[in-house]
């Protein structure tokens, strides 16, 4: 049997990662980019490189613009999380009827605006933490292994595409929880990425902010029972506690973000929670006082602070 067409909306850092792991197992992929110039830049290169453990191959991926006419049947939005509803918008009258879309996005918020968007489709939200970057233009280098784990917030079945997945080596989990699991992702992110950014350390420095970190853990746990998700509120000072320690060395993608001067995903990470936690009316006091911290500090440095 024929396989789907994926198109990729999107040809950073993961979307170039699944792109070039779906075409390595010889499925038919398509890239779309922004507009003819990113097209000339794309065709100029000669296709999509990926470094993997020290091998660079590169893809001859066929790639076109959100203005192709070409009917979409199953589209992988990989772009952040603040351009998704735009660039999605954009595309969605060539969404075929029954069409899918797998959201990469980090965070919480962008999913459901571009559900809301494409109601035509079934939307598949996706949790990554695989790691990859840019290492030139159209030039992905995979840098942590990781899994993606897969759901339907309407709690369809899973697709049968998933062999898919598993032909190209991308390792992946179906999960009847996927908000659960975004939630967890986010609460994390809350725990961690803002005080690295604000104490300007490594992930690992965090440990010499231990009551800081425990008193941001109880309220999260507290905020996350509150808006209806007690499941992802299970062990999070634990867990944050051993991915500080795992990570030590690493700095976060938010602090990564603000060093290099470019946008952050705040409004969906800790935006997003501070705003969720009013809504249910949960006290979110230290969370809150983050927030401002950290949109005061993106201000200071000249960068967006939504
Ligand atoms: P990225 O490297 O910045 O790639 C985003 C891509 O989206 C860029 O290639 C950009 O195009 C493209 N794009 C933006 N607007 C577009 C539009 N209107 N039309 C077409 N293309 C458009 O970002 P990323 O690191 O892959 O992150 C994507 C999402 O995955 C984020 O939510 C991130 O938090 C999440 N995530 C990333 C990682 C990781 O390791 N990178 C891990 C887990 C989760 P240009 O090239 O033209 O700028």
């Amino acid at each position: 049997m024929k396989s789907t067409l994926w198109h990729i909306l999107g040809a950073g850092s993961l979307g170039g990662l699944w792109a070039a792991r779906l075409a390595r197992a010889g499925l038919p992929v398509r890239l779309i980019l922004r507009h003819e110039e990113r097209l000339k830049a794309y065709n100029a290169k000669g296709g999509l490189t990926l470094s993997e453990q020290g091998q660079r191959q590169t893809f001859p991926i066929p790639a076109q613009t959100l203005d192709d006419p070409q009917p979409i049947v199953r589209l992988l939005v990989a772009c952040k999380a603040y351009d998704a509803e735009r660039a999605v918008a954009r595309i969605a009258p060539r969404l075929a009827p029954g069409a899918e879309v797998l959201l990469l996005q980090n965070g919480l918020g962008s999913q459901e605006a571009v559900a809301a968007l494409v109601s035509q489709a079934r939307c598949i939200f996706v949790s990554s933490t695989e790691g990859a970057f840019r290492d030139e233009d159209f030039s992905v280098v995979f840098a942590g292994q990781g899994a993606n784990w897969l759901g339907d917030a309407q709690q369809r079945p899973a697709p049968v595409w998933l062999d898919e997945l598993a032909a190209a080596g991308i390792a992946h989990q179906w999960t009847p929880n996927i908000l659960d699991r975004l939630w967890r992702k986010l609460a994390l992110n809350c725990a961690i990425n803002p005080l690295t950014v604000l104490h300007d350390c490594r992930n690992g420095e965090l440990q010499a902010h231990a009551g800081d970190v425990g008193a941001l853990c109880d309220e999260l746990v507290a905020v996350l029972k509150c808006c209806g998700h007690a499941q992802a509120a299970a062990g999070l000072h634990e867990e944050v506690n051993r991915v500080i320690a795992a990570t030590a060395a690493n700095y976060s993608s938010m602090y990564q973000d603000v060093s290099e001067g470019r946008r952050t995903e705040i409004s969906y990470l800790l935006g997003y929670l501070c705003i969720a936690a009013e809504r249910h009316g949960c006290q979110a006091p230290l969370l809150n006082r983050l927030r401002e911290r950290l949109i005061k500090h993106l201000k200071v440095k000249g960068l967006p602070s939504d």
